[in-house]
C-alpha cells in the first residue's frame, strides 16, 4: 500500500465519541416511549402504555375514537407548548448549514487546495521551518458540538499568533474590556505583525492585541505573582477554551526563546513610551510559551466554536469568557486578524479569523461554528494560504460571510 494511498483523507465523525454533547443538535432525538401491553387480547382489546401507566382500553371503535381525542389533543399541545419550549430549548442557528452541506463543502475545499503548492514554511523561527509543509488539516466544530474534521487532524503545531486572542479574552476577563482597550488599544497598524515602526508611530504604541508589541502589552497585564504563575494560568485558561488539558511544545519554545531579539526590542520600546506594565523580558518570556502551546486542528476550531457559542466552551458547557467580552473579541479579529492582510480576508471572505505562523487560522461564524484549517506555508503577511483558500471557499458555499445578509437567510431575488 503506498504511502499517499495510507494518508487519503477520510471524513471522520466523532459525534458518538463526544460524551459532553449537550442540548438539541441536528443528530439528538428522543422518542417518548409508548409501547404495547403484552396482555392485548385477541380481540382487538388492548391498551397502550405511556410511563408505565395505562390510559386506553377498549375495542377496535373505541381505540379510534381515543386516538382521534389523542391526535386533536396533541396538536394542540403541539401548538401552544411545544412549539415555544423547542424554540426556547434551540441552541443551533435556524440559519446554519446542515451537515451534510458542511461536509460537502469541506471535501470539495480539501480536494481543490490539497496540491496547492505557493507559500512558504515560518524560518524565522529555526524550528517551523522544519515542519512538514504537505501537512493540511481542516476541522469545523458547531456551537452544538459536532465535529467534522478531514486531512491531518492529530498533528499538534504550535498555536503562535492565535494565542493572542485568548490571552485578550484572559485579559477582559480579569481586568474588565474597558481597561484592556485603554491599556492597549485595538487600532489596526496596517504593518507587518513584528514592526518596530508602528510601535513608533501609533499614538497609542500598542496598536492592537494582535501585533506583538500589542500583545506582549496583554500579557503584561494579566495578574500572578511570578512569571510562572502567570503562564499556567494562561495554559489552563487556553484548555478550558479548548475544553481539553493544552501542553507547551518545549523545542519550539526554545527555539523562539533562542531567536527573540527583535520581540525582546519591541518590549523596550514599549517601556520608552510606558505601555508595558510589568518586567518587560519576562512579558516577552510568558508570551513566547504562549505561542508555543500546542493544538491540533479540532482544539483549534472548538477553541473558535466557544467564541461563536458566546464564550461558553460547546463541549464542557463551560462559561469560559464573559458574553459581553465576545463581541470586543470578533471585532479585533476581523480588523487585526490576518495583520495587514485584515482588509483583503474581511473583503473577500467576511469572517473573523486569526492566523499564527505555525500555519494555523481559526475563523469564527458567530452562533454557528468555527471553521480551523492547519497548513504550514505562508504568504508575505504570514498567513497560512491554503487556510486563507478553505476558509474562503467553505464560507462562500455555505454563504457564511457575517455582512452578508444572505448569512441570516435573507436571499436575493
Ligand atoms: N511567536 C511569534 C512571534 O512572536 C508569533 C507571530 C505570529 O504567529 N504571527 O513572532
Amino acid at each position: 500500500m503506498s504511502r499517499k494511498y495510507k494518508r487519503a483523507p477520510k471524513f471522520n465523525s466523532h459525534l458518538d465519541t463526544v460524551s459532553t454533547v449537550r442540548g438539541s443538535g441536528w443528530v439528538r432525538r428522543r422518542r417518548l416511549g409508548a409501547k404495547r401491553d403484552p396482555s392485548a387480547t385477541a380481540d382487538g382489546t388492548d391498551c397502550v402504555q405511556v410511563g408505565g401507566e395505562v390510559i386506553m382500553r377498549g375495542t377496535k371503535f373505541m381505540r379510534q375514537r381515543v386516538q382521534t381525542r389523542m391526535f386533536v389533543a396533541l396538536l394542540v399541545v403541539m401548538t401552544f407548548v411545544a412549539g415555544p419550549l423547542s424554540a426556547l430549548g434551540q441552541k443551533t442557528s435556524p440559519v446554519a448549514p446542515t451537515r451534510a452541506q458542511a461536509e460537502a463543502a469541506v471535501k470539495e475545499a480539501y480536494e481543490k487546495f490539497k496540491n496547492d503548492t505557493n507559500g512558504k514554511n515560518a524560518d524565522y523561527i529555526p524550528v517551523l521551518a522544519q515542519v512538514d509543509s504537505k501537512l493540511f488539516g481542516i476541522a469545523i466544530v458547531t456551537t452544538d458540538n459536532q465535529v467534522l474534521t478531514m486531512g491531518d487532524i492529530n498533528f499538534s503545531f504550535s498555536i503562535q499568533s492565535i494565542s493572542k486572542v485568548f490571552s485578550q479574552a484572559l485579559a477582559m476577563e480579569e481586568l474588565g474590556p474597558d481597561k484592556v482597550f485603554e491599556k492597549v488599544g485595538s487600532e489596526p497598524t496596517g504593518r507587518a505583525f513584528n514592526s518596530v515602526f508602528a510601535v513608533a508611530d501609533m499614538p497609542t504604541h500598542t496598536g492592537n492585541p494582535y501585533v506583538n508589541a500589542g500583545a506582549i502589552a496583554t500579557v503584561s497585564l494579566i495578574s500572578g505573582k511570578t512569571a510562572d504563575e502567570k503562564w499556567n494560568k494562561i495554559l489552563d485558561f487556553y484548555g478550558r477554551v479548548a475544553g481539553e488539558k493544552l501542553k507547551l511544545i518545549d523545542e519550539v519554545y526554545k527555539s523562539e526563546a533562542a531567536t527573540n531579539t527583535g520581540n525582546k526590542a519591541l518590549s523596550m520600546l514599549l517601556a520608552k513610551y510606558d505601555r508595558i506594565y510589568a518586567d518587560p523580558f519576562e512579558s516577552v518570556d510568558v508570551y513566547t510559551k504562549q505561542c508555543s502551546v500546542g493544538v491540533n486542528v479540532a482544539q483549534l476550531a472548538r477553541m473558535g466554536a466557544t467564541l461563536a457559542n458566546n464564550g461558553k466552551n460547546p463541549a464542557t458547557g463551560e462559561q469560559v469568557i464573559k458574553p459581553e467580552n465576545i463581541p470586543h473579541i470578533l471585532s479585533t479579529m476581523i480588523m487585526a486578524g490576518l495583520y495587514d492582510g485584515s482588509g483583503g480576508w474581511a473583503w473577500h471572505v467576511g469572517l473573523p479569523a486569526k492566523s499564527g505562523v505555525g500555519g494555523g487560522i481559526v475563523a469564527v461564524v458567530p452562533g454557528k461554528g468555527a471553521i480551523a484549517v492547519f497548513a504550514p506555508p505562508l504568504d508575505e503577511a504570514g498567513n497560512s494560504v491554503k487556510a486563507q483558500k478553505v476558509i474562503e471557499y467553505v464560507a462562500n458555499r455555505l454563504d457564511l460571510n457575517v455582512f452578508s445578509p444572505r448569512s441570516v437567510g435573507l436571499k436575493g431575488e
